[in-house]
């Protein structure tokens, strides 16, 4: 009997060890929405780009991605763009680690559970170059800088840098913030409103729809003959900062997107609260908060409530269709977790 016993467990054994260990050699799969979270694949539900993907744009590399190859190195680079002073667009999340976590994170090596002790924003942007190809050539080529994401005309999102790494998009609040860039060529003063024409026009059926210009060829748009149309026909207008703007709203792509990108990380990161700043009244606060607040404030926000020199995502952003539509994903995903709360 008791042989039986040993037989029967050797078997669950070895069954399910069958079902564990992998063979050398076999491709793990992926669906081509996870974004990377120290070292993790995480789900998004809509088409994201990696880094290390083809087409991707990837952030941790030295060199000019878009400048003649032979010149593209770090010295050469250094040579011909002034701006360019440090190799590594990117830095670590130092602040408020003890010295011993800094020597165990130093070398990349971050564990979740201490990269959401220190990440509680989300920082909104709009990239003013219009589309994401060009948005990267800025950053990375021109300004050293850099941002996790970035969030293209058709909605395709590109992670540049694993969200471990402190990103160089929004001053004081790079330390503990996830950033995007959305591509959108930006808001303006009425009185400069014309530079609009370069981006949008009236098509035949009289709709206003997003033309790029034709020095960026294709824009490099992942989705071939992709037509983009401003999600609000009409163009917005808005005051940010005590400004009177003009600003043509996101593609209705790049709402879905980032309304499923924002969920997902107001779940990873369980201090960022799905939310967005607002007044006494519950409206959207249009103008940097105070410095106070801005220290105490734990959710998403504009780039405009870090700095009084931002007007970005500008007035045409729609922060209750990214932040509720982003909540109730997060409802969903509650009741599934507990089917039975709710009986
Ligand atoms: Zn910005």
């Amino acid at each position: 009997m008791a042989s039986l016993v040993v037989l029967l467990l050797a078997s669950v054994f070895l069954l399910s060890g069958c079902k564990t260990v992998s063979r050398p050699g076999t491709m793990t799969s992926r669906k081509g929405d996870e974004i990377v979270v120290a070292g993790r694949f995480v789900h998004t539900g809509t088409p994201v780009v990696l880094w290390m993907d083809p087409g991707g744009y990837d952030a941790y590399r030295v060199e000019r991605r878009f400048s003649p190859i032979q010149r593209s190195d770090w010295a050469h680079s250094t040579e011909e763009v002034p701006e360019l002073r440090s190799p590594n667009r990117y830095s670590l999340r130092a602040k408020g680690l003890s010295d011993e976590e800094i020597e165990r994170v130093r070398g990349g090596g971050w564990d979740l559970s201490l990269l959401q002790r220190v990440v509680d924003q989300f920082v909104i942007h709009f990239d003013v170059a219009g589309v994401s190809r060009e948005c990267f050539k800025v950053l990375h080529d021109e300004r050293d800088l850099s941002v996790h994401f970035m969030l293209d005309l058709d909605g395709t999102i590109y992670q540049t840098l694993d969200l471990k790494e402190r990103a160089w998009h929004a001053t004081t609040s790079n330390t503990r913030s996830v950033g995007i860039e959305i591509a959108n060529t930006g808001a303006y003063r009425s009185e400069e409103a014309n530079a609009l024409n370069k981006w949008y026009a009236k098509g035949e059926d009289g709709r206003v729809r997003i033309t790029i210009p034709t020095s960026l060829g294709d824009g490099g748009i992942r989705t071939k003959d992709f037509v983009g149309y401003p999600a609000k026909a009409e163009l917005v207008h808005g005051n940010i900062q005590g400004e009177d703007l003009v600003q043509y709203d996101f593609t209705p792509e790049q709402y879905r997107a980032l309304t499923r990108l924002t969920a997902t990380l107001c779940r990873v990161f369980p201090k960022i609260k799905c939310d967005y700043p607002k007044d006494a009244q519950g409206h959207l606060l249009p103008r940097k908060l105070s410095d106070e607040d801005l220290d105490s404030y734990q959710g998403v926000l504009g780039h405009y409530h870090i700095q009084t020199n931002k007007v970005d995502p500008g007035p045409a952003f729609q922060w209750e269709r990214v932040i509720g539509g982003a909540r109730k994903f997060l409802m969903d995903a509650e009741s599934l977790q507990t089917p039975r709360a709710k009986e």
